[in-house]
């Protein structure tokens, strides 16, 4: 069975090798987060445009200043004016944080350092040539790429963007993914249901996830598991770029989508994969024709925790590829376990827990109240802080994988690797922090 690092690379191999023409459209800046960049973004000007004093002070000659140099305020610019004045030896204008340099000036000396009685200003202390100056074109130059094609824009690139002009970048088109729950016993979320159903969650949280790993979720509903509603449902579902549906691969007598992929020609790449939960995960795709592109399956389990666990390993990387970027890597970071461990060995365990990073978590624990309730710090007096400390990992009690309200109330997923059966109280794990 594949170990899920061999999945994942299997996934991402697969479905880099399908020939995609990417898909471009040109969107409002303000839409344009979690995008990828279809094309380089450019500077249209120098930045800063003009020499910008970042401070509050005055505009000097640097070769005048000396501790109790006295200086005549000729003047005053703020942000936004142009610099029509210029100093001479002997002299200074009062000048704001944004507001451009003057002619003959080559600093400016911060008010603070300053003493003003009329217009006779008296500093203490010198000043060296260009503080608090930030030079034209120091940050960008007019005709240099700011952000590259195949760039994610977060919302420092917003910034970037607009300050350059960008107000209608072109981005690429979001993978369409088509999300489809099976199970005869699930009925929609907002429902009543009766005494043996089920709402759908994964369905709202495969959406979410789908939105979150910047890809647009179309929502199929949910299947029955008979072979004709899977069938015909699954056909709609392969218009999309990606189908992820959910239930219906274990090995009970209704755990039809196997069969019913089988039927759409799908290869399928593998069937299991060695974790827990999420073991029966499938992948599979069903080859194009010179008119329809190769699509890429993925059949999650029911259980809803081991439905987001295998989104996030093996559809995340995915979506990234079909978004037309390098599939991002798993943000796994090593913690401290703070209780003994022990699970089946064989398999990779993803288990709910709480992670707190080192001494500001500390800061904010009490004694009484779970972490993931704690949200004030204890107190705001002026105790020394504590030693810097190693994050922590605790697992948090739960019934295994459909219990959802264990991975809500997680933070993160606790890596516990294959060839371990015990891990102490003590040792380093990985961790995999939750997204929001
Ligand atoms: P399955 O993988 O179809 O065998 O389902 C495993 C478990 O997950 C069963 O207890 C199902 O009722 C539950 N389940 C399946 N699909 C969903 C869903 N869309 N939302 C919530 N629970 C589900
Ligand atoms: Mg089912």
């Amino acid at each position: 069975m594949l170990s899920y690092h061999q999945a994942r690379e299997t996934v991402i191999s697969r479905i880099s090798a399908i020939p995609r023409t990417p898909e471009t459209e040109v969107v409002p800046l303000r839409e344009a987060l979690h995008r990828i960049l279809a094309q380089d973004i450019v500077s249209d000007r120098d930045y800063p445009p003009f020499h910008r004093s970042i401070r509050d002070g005055y505009a000097v000659r640097s070769a005048d200043t000396h501790a109790g140099a006295q200086l005549k305020c000729i003047g005053e610019l703020k942000a936004g004016d142009p610099p029509t004045i210029s100093v001479a030896p002997g002299t200074c204008v009062q000048i704001m944080t944004g507001a451009p340099l003057p002619d003959g000036a080559d600093a400016v000396i911060m008010i603070e350092h300053t003493q003003r009685n009329a217009d006779t200003i008296t500093l203490d202390r010198a000043i060296k040539p260009d503080q608090h100056v930030v030079h034209r074109g120091s940050e960008q130059a007019a005709g240099k790429t700011v952000l590259s094609a195949g760039t994610r824009i977060g919302f420092a690139e917003l910034a970037a963007a607009a300050q350059v002009g960008a107000a209608n970048p072109l981005v690429n088109r979001k993978p369409r993914v088509a999300i489809l729950t099976t199970g005869d016993e699930i009925v929609d979320f907002a429902a009543t249901p009766g005494p043996y159903q089920i709402r759908n969650s994964n369905s709202v949280s495969l959406a979410a996830q789908v939105s979150l790993a910047g890809g647009e979720p179309i929502i199929l509903g949910n299947a029955k598991d008979s072979l004709e509603d899977l069938h015909a449902k699954i056909a709609a579902g392969l218009g999309s770029d990606v189908l992820v549906l959910s239930g219906g691969v274990s090995m009970g007598k209704y755990d039809l989508v196997e069969p019913v992929i089988k039927e759409f020609g799908a290869e399928m790449i593998f069937d299991a994969v060695a974790i827990r939960p999420g073991k029966p995960v499938v992948f599979a795709i069903c080859q194009g024709t010179f008119e329809t592109q190769a699509k890429p399956v993925f059949g999650l389990p029911g259980n809803p925790v081991s439905a987001m666990v295998t989104f996030e390993l093996f559809v995340r990387p995915a979506i990234d590829i079909l978004s037309g970027t390098d599939p991002r890597s798993l943000p796994l970071i090593e913690a401290v376990l703070t209780q003994r461990l022990s699970e089946k060995p064989g398999l990779t365990h993803f288990l709910p827990a709480i992670l707190e990073c080192g001494s500001p978590a500390a800061a904010f624990a009490t004694s009484d109240t779970p972490p993931s309730q704690q949200r004030e710090p204890r107190s705001r007096t002026a105790n020394p802080p504590p030693a810097p400390e190693s994050p922590r990992v605790s697992p948090i009690p739960w019934q295994g994988s459909g219990d959802v309200v264990a991975m809500a109330h997680a933070n993160c997923l606790l890596v516990v690797p294959p060839d371990r059966e015990t891990i102490e109280a003590g040792e380093r794990v990985q961790v995999l922090p939750r997204g929001l």
